[in-house]
Parts: structure tokens; C-alpha cells; sequence
């Protein structure tokens, strides 16, 4: 993937460890520099983590919940200032920082904040078999302890936070690395805990890049939850199969977004270009290909150009901005060559497709890119874009559709566009993916009871939801016999009557019709023996 190896551009393996550099996309100007904690800071952060955690874990969750509510107060107090960081440093534009970071993080919050005690209370188990009806179990849900947690630029704020709250909540400690390209935010991220309060050294943040993630993986850390690229999930994974650590992996997507015949083209193109192009394309769950129902492609199409053509490049703190700048340099030069790539090999711009000039902005911006005649030899089609281009490929019916949408690598999100539901519900299940939504696209990330994870290489495991709060704690069964004087059938005393009740059982249990499984009582009554 090509997104991948971002940090490394930066020169992760040189022997020179460059600062983290804090920069304005939009206008390339240097903000702050940083350095990298090196693997003596991590080591000393976990360590510190290993010791809050004894008197974290002991918290109630209501205690632990107080807590969280006091940081959803300050989060709310500074929702301006902190949207204003993220478009600073990451890009995007305010109204977007506002919904999707701010926003996502309070209701986060708040639906954790209110369901936790809930979801994580002990649960009696049933026991359905004759044998066991004599016992009780349950299952009691605990922390891991120093949960790791890493993250990329894109949603630098949101992505971290939807982590760390159900992570805290269940009473592990944290510790986050935020992305190298948005440490300001990372700082954010820490004072909102400091002003909120919570105890010293539960939830931290350290500044570094991927060598810094890489020690972070490799510390005494009771399981990882990474964000990122495909590239570095697979080396993360394979740096914790050495010892076995746990991980979550949120990887890359290459999102399909089908429109059938019978779609709303209206909205379904304003949808199109709004899921390809917010984040100026920077969204793992983006629109990232689409195929259009033949009948209707030439209207769609055409829709898609006049409303990408409509939109305003700028910086993210004018409120007329529709899309931003892309992160770095690098990312614009990845969009720029699986365009140019496509054109070579037939394809057509039909708008965009070319840095734009605006005038006492050097930053990196890519102009809103509608392509047509693709086909999946493509670089465009195959790999993760992370940019503002939305390639339209024509389909005959729908099961070509799905099969295109299921000719990928990548499995994380897709959307269906039709004015019939019950045909949307019916081709989202045909999808391979972690998340269908069908006429939408993205907002499932802002849902916080909507489980967010990939199907093939798009990830292991689940964030968000009951079941992001599930991957946060060790499930513990806990039996209970209820006759502690009585030896089980089962123990030792073997010898021709145990081998006979034994067959009495299985018989009394599973043979069919009355007369057989009254035989397989009578030879248990029969061969009740002593038990050593
Ligand atoms: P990236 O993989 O380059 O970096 C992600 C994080 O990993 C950064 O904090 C980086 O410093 C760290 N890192 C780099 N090398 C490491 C190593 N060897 N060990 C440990 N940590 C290391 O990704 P990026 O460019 O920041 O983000 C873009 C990618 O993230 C895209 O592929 C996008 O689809 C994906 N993403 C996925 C989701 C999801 O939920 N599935 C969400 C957002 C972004």
C-alpha cells in the first residue's frame, strides 16, 4: 500500500532521528517541532502505567465514568479551540473538525459513559446439560492492563479518543502515540485529561513516530490497538506474534459505492462526492470507487462533475472551504501518479486531475478528480487512494457490481445506492466487507453502537460499539458447583460399572425415541458406583 510507508519517507530507519515536524498543510508553514520518545521514554511511560493501573482497575466504573464525564465537560468547554487545532495541523475544514473529531469524541462519551457498567456486568451462563445443572458460571469481564494504542493523521483526534474512553472505562491504563504529523493534537489529547483531572499517568500520550511505535509494541504492554496502513499493521502483527500480544488492526480500505438503476441519482451523486472528497479523500472509509447501473451512468456522471466542479479548495479555517489540503507532499505525489497512471492506461479526467493554483497557499492541495473508463488493472482500482479522486466504472447489472466491489484486497466499508431497500440489505450482505451502509456512506463511523472494522486485509477485530468495548477486556469464567460435599460421576472410581453408567449417560442423553433413552437410565441407575 502506498500510504504505507509515510513515516518511513521521514526517514524512520536513518541513523539522524528527525523532529516530528507540526505543520500547516495548507500553507506549509512550520508550526512547532518535537522530539521522538525514544524506547527509554516508552519503557518509563508503561512502566508508570503499570502503576496506576492497581488503583484504576480497583475504581469503580461509575467512579471511572465520573471521571471520563469531567473530560467530556472540559472537551465541550474547549470543542472550539480543538477543532480549530485539528484543521491547523491536519488540514480539513473546521466544519469537518467539528463533526467528525469533536462530535464523534462527546457522543462517544457520553454513550460509553452511560452503558459501560452495563455491557461489562457479570453475566450468568446457563448450563443446557443434565450433567452440569448442578453448577453455576458466569462470565466476568477484566481489564487487560497497559492497553498500547496507535494512531494515523487522518483523524487524529476522533480515531484515538474512540478508543481510549472504552479502553479507560473497562480499567485498563493507556498509553497513545499519536501520528508524527499531528503532535499538536496529540498534546490536546493529554491536557484535556490533565484539565479533567483524571489520575496521573492512566491515560498518556508520547510523541514519536514509527520507531517510537515500534518501541511501543515492544513494551510490556498487555495488548495493542492500532490504526493505519495495511504495510504497518502487517509488521505490527508480526512484532507481536513474537510474544504474542493481542492486537486490534484498523487497516486500509479501497470503499466500493455501487448505484443501481434505481437510485436517487441526485443524492446519490451528492453523496458520492462528498464521500470521496471530504478529508480531501483522507478517510479510510471513504468512497473510493463506484459502480454505476448503465441505464444510468451518463446522468450520474455528469451529476458527480458539476457538483465536484462546484467545490471550494482553501484552507480549512475559511468557512467557504469544502476540501483541504492532503497531509504532506508525499501523499499528493501517490494521488498524482495513480492518476496519471490511469490516463496512460485509457482512463478519462473528466475534471481535476491536477494541483490546483491558489494564490499565497503553498501547500498540498489536489484538485477534486472525477475519472471514468477505469477498469481494475489499475493502480486507481486496486490500491488505497487516500485522496480527492472518485473513479466511476459502468456496470451492467448488479451481481457485476458486487462481484467488482468484491474484487479487492480490501474489505472495510461499501455503500449501496438504490430507492429499494430490501435490494440495498440484500447486495450488502453479498459485500465482503466489515460495514455496508446503504444510502449513506461513512457517517456509520459516527454511530457509536455501529461496530467499526474490516473484513480481508482491512483489519482484525472491532473499535466502537459494545463490541470495540469487548475488545478492551479478558473474558473470565467463573464456575460454581453448588454441591461441594458431592464427588462428580466423572472423577476417578473407573472400572466396568463407571464404563457402563458412561454408556447409560450418552444413551439417556442422545439416543432417539423414549424406549432407548429409558434403557440408558436404567443403566445409570443400574451402575451408580463409588467415586474415589
Ligand atoms: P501509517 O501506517 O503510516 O502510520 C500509522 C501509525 O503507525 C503512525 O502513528 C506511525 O507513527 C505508526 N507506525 C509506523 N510504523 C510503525 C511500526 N513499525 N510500528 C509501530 N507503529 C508504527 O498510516 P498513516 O499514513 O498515518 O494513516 C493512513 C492509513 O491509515 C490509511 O491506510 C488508512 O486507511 C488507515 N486508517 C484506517 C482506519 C480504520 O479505522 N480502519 C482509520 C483511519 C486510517
Amino acid at each position: 500500500m502506498q500510504t504505507a510507508n509515510v513515516s518511513q519517507a521521514l526517514g524512520e530507519e536513518t541513523s539522524v532521528r528527525p523532529k516530528l515536524q507540526s505543520l500547516n498543510p495548507a500553507t506549509g508553514e512550520v508550526l512547532a517541532e518535537y522530539e521522538p520518545a525514544g524506547e527509554a521514554e516508552v519503557e518509563a511511560a508503561v512502566s508508570l502505567a503499570a502503576q496506576a493501573l492497581s488503583k484504576w482497575r480497583c475504581l469503580s466504573i461509575r467512579d471511572r465514568t465520573s471521571h471520563l464525564f469531567r473530560l467530556k465537560e472540559v472537551l465541550y468547554g474547549r470543542r472550539e479551540e480543538i477543532a480549530a487545532l485539528i484543521t491547523r495541523e491536519a488540514g480539513k475544514p473546521l466544519v469537518e473538525a467539528m463533526l467528525t473529531e469533536a462530535l464523534v469524541v462527546l457522543d462517544t462519551l457520553e454513550y460509553f459513559g452511560r452503558r459501560t457498567a452495563k455491557f461489562l456486568s457479570s453475566q450468568l451462563v446457563p448450563h443446557h446439560n443434565l450433567a452440569m445443572k448442578l453448577k453455576r458460571g458466569r462470565l466476568e469481564y477484566e481489564p487487560y492492563g497497559v492497553i498500547g494504542i496507535i494512531s494515523p493523521f487522518n483523524y487524529p483526534f476522533s480515531t484515538p479518543l474512540s478508543e481510549m474512553v472504552p479502553a479507560l472505562l473497562a480499567g485498563n491504563t493507556v498509553i497513545l502515540k499519536p501520528s508524527e504529523f499531528t503532535p499538536q493534537v496529540g498534546l490536546a489529547i493529554r491536557g484535556l485529561f490533565e484539565a479533567a483531572k483524571v489520575p496521573p499517568h492512566v491515560a498518556q500520550v508520547i510523541l514519536g513516530d514509527g520507531r517510537t511505535g515500534r518501541a511501543l509494541t515492544a513494551a510490556a504492554i498487555q495488548k495493542l490497538i492500532f490504526t493505519g496502513s495495511v504495510a504497518t499493521g502487517k509488521r505490527i502483527q508480526a512484532a507481536a506474534a513474537e510474544r504474542l500480544l493481542p492486537t486490534v488492526l484498523e487497516l486500509g480500505g479501497k470503499d466500493a459505492m455501487i448505484v443501481c438503476a434505481d437510485a436517487h441519482l441526485e443524492t446519490a451523486a451528492s453523496g458520492a462526492v462528498w464521500g470521496a472528497f471530504t478529508n480531501a479523500g483522507q478517510t479510510c472509509v471513504s468512497v473510493e470507487r463506484v459502480y454505476v447501473a448503465r441505464e444510468v451512468a451518463d446522468r450520474f456522471i455528469t451529476l458527480c462533475v458539476s457538483k465536484a466542479k462546484r467545490l471550494r479548495l482553501g484552507r480549512g479555517d475559511d468557512p467557504a472551504t469544502d476540501v483541504g489540503p492532503l497531509i504532506r507532499e508525499r501523499q499528493v505525489s501517490i494521488v498524482e501518479r495513480q492518476v496519471a497512471e490511469a490516463a496512460a492506461q485509457g482512463a478519462q479526467v473528466l475534471c481535476g486531475g491536477r494541483r490546483p493554483d491558489l494564490p499565497g497557499l503553498r501547500g498540498f492541495f489536489y484538485e477534486p478528480t472525477v475519472i471514468t473508463r477505469v477498469n481494475h488493472q489499475m493502480r486507481l482500482m486496486r490500491e488505497e487512494t487516500f485522496g480527492p479522486v472518485l473513479p466511476i466504472m459502468v456496470v451492467e447489472n448488479d451481481a457485476e457490481a458486487v462481484a467488482m466491489a468484491n474484487d479487492s484486497e480490501f474489505g472495510l466499508s461499501a455503500s449501496v445506492w438504490t430507492s429499494d431497500r430490501k435490494r440495498g440489505e440484500r447486495l450488502a450482505r453479498q459485500i465482503e466487507a466489515g460495514a455496508v451502509m446503504v444510502n449513506d456512506c461513512i457517517s456509520y463511523f459516527g454511530i457509536s453502537e455501529a461496530p467499526h472494522g474490516g473484513a480481508k486485509a482491512s483489519g482484525i477485530g472491532r473499535t466502537h460499539s459494545r463490541l470495540g468495548l469487548m475488545e478492551m477486556v479478558r473474558v473470565k469464567y467463573i464456575d460454581s458447583d453448588l454441591t461441594a460435599a458431592i464427588p462428580k460421576m466423572w472423577w476417578y472410581g473407573y472400572g466396568v460399572k463407571a464404563l457402563r453408567f458412561a454408556q447409560g449417560f450418552v444413551e439417556f442423553l442422545f439416543a432417539s425415541g423414549p424406549v432407548r433413552r429409558a434403557r440408558g437410565l436404567g443403566a445409570m441407575l443400574a451402575n451408580l458406583g463409588k467415586k474415589l
